[in-house]
């Protein structure tokens, strides 16, 4: 299947969650048949388009019951297996939920057509959400396409939503620190499941990048529900994208204290953009540009001697800036920024990386129209959100 590659569980490279039953078994997104593996082909390829970026990552879970089916066939129920073993797609006895704690968790943006009312109290950023949401539709000519939606208010909110409001925003506030911070502290682990073969925390070969479950104090494994045993720390990553003419053309990680050489063919290693960009592009960037670096939270920037210069782009709502990156200076990246290397060039962290990231300015930036450059909008949180 060529959509697969879009399928990740890896929780540094995601930005969008789906809910692969509720789109396969969807009668609305076309097709003859009850369930059909190829409405979720036709979402990927929506969402491909609408980030425009062609190997877009997505977080795929699914009800166990899916993997099933009598009424998918064999070779689809043959694939949903299969990208279970290959730690590509999450299995669970239940997916409505997780879908929130991932997208809360992780800052993914959500596709689904689900209004989520009965998850609306314990996620308070969800009632007139504005960009966290995409539905899948049908589009005329018969192929599916994603469309950014506006989270309903439930009705009895707004007889006193001035003062349900302020509650709520409190009560967001608190329950979202405390939450996220368990979460942070879980992502910062390496976690076994006791349970042989489980393909999202198997093996130390193969570590384990989905999200684990949270239950109170536990952490646990989404699948068996049986708590994980901790293995040790795990260094953070952070996801850095190549984006040419505002088209994603390729992907790279930083991981924490182990700085990386960008340019057209570093010397000494590192990543090499040559085969993502065309001539133009390539006749101005340098062998070695610059040299990202990650501290575990916010990635920085670093030109020592380019010869054309870097510039760091910073996007909000109607109103780009771009600053030079004078040589040699180490420059920290905040949340809407991104590293500019040509005018047709630029290197964009994944917003959600930062989503634990306090950005003093500003805890709603992000893109209005859903564009080239859509990257989630990520919830502010308080200063001392630090374990
Ligand atoms: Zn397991």
């Amino acid at each position: 299947m060529p959509f697969e590659r879009r399928l990740t569980l890896d929780t540094s490279a995601a930005e969008y969650v789906i809910d692969v039953a509720n789109v396969v078994r969807e009668p609305a997104l076309g097709g003859e048949r009850a369930a059909d593996l190829n409405r979720l082909a036709g979402v990927l390829d929506a969402l491909a388009g609408f980030a425009r970026d062609p190997s877009v990552q997505v977080y795929a879970i699914t009800d166990r019951s899916l993997l099933t089916d009598g009424r998918l066939t064999p070779a689809e129920r043959q694939d949903l297996n299969r990208w279970y073993a290959d730690g590509r797609l999450e299995v669970l006895p239940r997916a409505d939920d997780r879908i929130l704690e991932l997208a809360d968790a992780l800052g993914l943006r959500v596709v689904s057509a689900d209004n989520f009312l009965d998850f609306h109290r314990a996620y308070p950023w969800i009632p007139g959400n504005r960009d966290r949401f995409l539905r899948p539709v049908l589009l005329p000519d018969g192929r599916i396409g994603v469309r950014p939606r506006i989270m309903p208010v439930p009705e009895e909110w707004q007889v006193s939503r001035k003062e349900e409001e302020g509650l709520l925003l409190q009560a967001g506030v608190v329950r979202r620190w405390e939450h996220s911070a368990a979460h942070r502290a879980a992502l910062g682990r390496e976690w076994r499941c006791p349970e042989p073969g489980c393909p999202l925390f198997g093996s130390a070969d193969r570590p384990g990048t989905a999200l684990p479950r949270r239950r109170k104090e536990q952490v646990l494994c989404p699948t068996h529900g049986v708590p994980l045993a901790d293995a040790g720390p795990r260094r953070p990553r952070a996801q850095v994208k190549v984006v040419m003419d505002g088209t994603v053309r390729g992907r790279f990680m930083v991981t924490e204290g182990e700085p990386v050489t960008v340019g057209r063919a570093p010397a000494g290693g590192g990543v090499a953009l040559g085969a993502w960009i065309d001539d133009t592009a390539v006749d101005s960037v340098s062998r070695s540009h610059v040299v990202l670096s990650y501290d575990g939270r916010t990635l920085s920037v670093l030109d020592e001697r380019s010869a054309n210069g870097t510039r760091v782009r910073r996007r909000l709502p109607g109103n780009d800036t771009v600053e030079p990156l004078p040589h040699g200076v180490v420059r920290a990246l905040r949340r809407g920024e991104s590293v500019v290397l040509h005018e047709r060039l630029e290197l964009l962290p994944s917003g959600r990386q930062f989503v634990f990231e306090e950005d003093p300015t500003d805890g709603t930036v992000g893109p209005q129209d859903g564009g080239a450059h859509a990257e989630p909008t990520m919830m502010r949180l308080p200063l001392h959100d630090i374990d």
